[in-house]
C-alpha cells in the first residue's frame, strides 16, 4: 500500500483539544495516519518510500460522515417538491419507487457516491431495501458504509415483513467481513410501520450478531400524535419499551422530543441522527440539537435521502446545524462552529463505530482538502470559521479514504463519472415514462 507525506497550510483536528496546526505535515502508511504534526517535524520520518504531496494551498481535516441517507433515491432527485410529507410519500415516493428495480439501484448508489465524494464524504450510514446491490455498488467506490437493510413491506424487493427481515439476515451473511469498510446493521423502517413480535425479533438478531439498530423516530407531530393514540407513550418511550439500547441504537430525526425523551434517548446511549434540511423541506420541524447535546447526547448530521433534500452536501447540512438554533432562540452562542464540524465528521464515525479521536497518530487516513486559493477562503484568520461559514463543497479539492484517494485534483479515481450520469439519467427517464403505480 502507498505511503504518503503530505504537507498542508492547515490542519483542523478535530482532537481532543480541537487543535488546528499552521504549516502541518500528515505521514501516512497502510491506510493509518502514523504521524501528524509541524511538518518540518513529520518530515524528518519520512523515507524515499512516501510520496510527497504539497497542498500548501489546502485546509486539511476529517472527512465528513453523512449519518442518514438513502442512497439510491438519488434516482428520485426532485419527483416532488413543496409537498406535505403525506402527499410525497403517498403520490409520488410509494408511486415511483417500485419502479425501480434492483439493477437500477446499483445506478442510484453510483450516482450518490459520486455526490458524496465530490462533497468530502468519507462514509456514510445508509437505510433502503435493495441493500445486496447497494453493497455491490459502494464496494467499488472506497467509500466507508454502514449498510442498514430496511426492515419494512411492501417494498419493491419484499411483500411481507418477515420476507424483509430474512432479506436483510441474507444480506448481512454474505457480506460480513468481505470489505473492511462496510459494516452492516438492522434498519427497521420506524415503530409505527413495525409491529411488536418483528421489533423482538430484530432486537434478538441484533443482540446475537452485535448489530445497531437505524430507526426513523419522531419525526413528524403526526407521528408522535399516532403514538399517543396507539400505545399512550410517544416513539422513543416505545422503542425504550421494547428494551432496544442493548446494541447501538441510530435514531434518525428526533425532531419532536420532551425532557423524558432525551433523558430515554441518554439512557439507551443512541445517537440521534439529525438532518435539518431535509426537515425543513418536508416543513416536519426543527430538530432541538441544543437541548439534545445538552442531554449528552451524540448527534450526528445526514441529509436523509435526495428525494427530500435534494442533495448530499454535507456542508450545507453542517452550516445550517450551527445558524439555525442561533436564530430561532436568539442566541449567536449557540451550536459553535467547532460543535457543527464534529456533529458532520466525528460525531457521525462515532455512530458507524470507527476511531473518532479527530486526526491524532494511528486514526484511520480519512481526509479532505479545501482549496485555500478559492476567493470565499480568503483571508483565512480562521480555518474553522471559513469552513462553517464561508467557503463551499465547490473548493473540495481531494478526498482520501483509508489512506487511498477517491479523488484527486478534483478527479474521481474509482468512478466513472460520466458513464454513471448518462445512465441514471436513462433509468429516470423510464421509471418516469413507465407512470405511477396504482
Ligand atoms: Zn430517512
Amino acid at each position: 500500500m502507498a505511503k504518503w507525506l503530505i504537507k498542508a497550510k492547515y490542519i483542523i483536528t478535530l482532537d481532543e483539544k480541537d487543535s488546528v496546526l499552521e504549516d502541518g505535515g500528515l505521514l501516512i502508511e497502510d491506510g493509518i495516519l502514523k504521524k501528524i504534526g509541524s511538518y518540518d517535524e513529520v518530515a524528518k520520518f519520512s523515507s524515499d518510500n512516501h510520496k510527497f504531496i504539497d497542498r500548501s494551498d489546502s485546509i486539511v481535516m476529517p472527512g465528513f460522515i453523512n449519518a442518514h441517507t438513502h442512497i439510491p433515491m438519488n434516482l428520485l432527485r426532485g419527483i416532488c417538491d413543496d409537498q406535505t410529507l403525506e402527499v410525497w410519500l403517498n403520490d409520488y415516493i410509494w408511486k415511483y419507487e417500485p419502479r425501480m428495480t434492483a439493477e437500477d439501484s446499483k445506478t442510484g448508489t453510483l450516482l450518490g457516491c459520486l455526490e458524496l465524494i465530490e462533497n468530502g464524504v468519507v462514509g456514510f450510514i445508509d437505510q433502503y431495501f435493495y441493500v445486496d446491490e447497494v453493497a455491490q455498488s459502494t464496494d467499488q467506490t472506497g467509500l466507508r458504509a454502514l449498510l442498514c437493510p430496511g426492515v419494512f413491506a411492501p417494498s419493491a424487493e419484499s411483500k411481507t415483513i418477515e420476507e424483509s427481515f430474512d432479506k436483510a439476515k441474507e444480506i448481512i451473511e454474505k457480506w460480513t467481513g468481505k470489505n473492511k469498510l462496510l459494516s452492516f446493521g438492522l434498519g427497521p423502517h420506524a415503530p409505527y410501520s413495525v409491529e411488536k413480535d418483528m421489533f423482538d425479533k430484530l432486537r434478538q438478531y441484533a443482540e446475537e450478531h452485535n448489530l445497531p439498530i437505524h430507526t426513523h423516530l419522531s419525526e413528524s407531530k403526526y407521528e408522535v400524535a399516532q403514538a399517543q393514540e396507539k400505545w399512550g407513550m410517544s416513539p422513543i418511550e416505545r422503542v425504550y419499551d421494547l428494551k432496544f439500547g442493548s446494541t447501538p441504537l441510530l435514531a434518525a430525526h428526533c425532531v419532536h422530543l420532551d425532557d423524558n425523551d432525551r433523558k430515554l434517548l441518554k439512557e439507551m446511549n443512541a445517537t440521534v441522527l439529525s438532518n435539518p434540511q431535509s426537515n425543513l423541506k418536508i416543513a416536519s420541524g426543527i430538530a432541538d440539537v441544543p437541548k439534545m447535546l445538552d442531554a449528552g447526547i451524540n448527534v450526528a448530521l445526514g441529509t436523509d435521502g435526495t428525494a427530500s433534500n435534494n442533495n448530499l452536501d454535507m456542508l450545507e447540512e453542517i452550516r445550517l446545524t450551527a445558524l439555525i438554533h442561533k436564530g430561532i432562540h436568539y442566541d449567536p452562542r449557540l451550536i459553535p462552529a467547532t460543535v457543527a464540524l464534529r456533529m458532520g465528521t466525528i460525531n457521525g464515525r462515532k455512530a458507524m463505530g470507527l476511531d473518532s479521536d479527530g486526526l491524532v497518530e494511528e486514526a484511520a487516513a480519512d481526509i479532505i482538502f479545501f482549496d485555500l486559493s478559492a476567493t470565499s477562503n480568503n483571508p483565512c484568520i480562521n480555518p474553522v470559521s471559513n469552513i462553517v461559514y464561508s467557503t463551499s463543497s465547490r473548493d473540495i479539492t481531494d478526498v482520501m479514504v483509508d489512506g487511498k484517494w477517491l479523488y484527486f485534483n478534483k478527479e474521481h479515481k474509482t468512478l466513472d463519472k460520466k458513464a454513471i450520469i448518462e445512465k441514471a439519467n436513462s433509468i429516470t427517464k423510464r421509471i418516469l415514462s413507465q407512470g405511477i403505480i396504482e
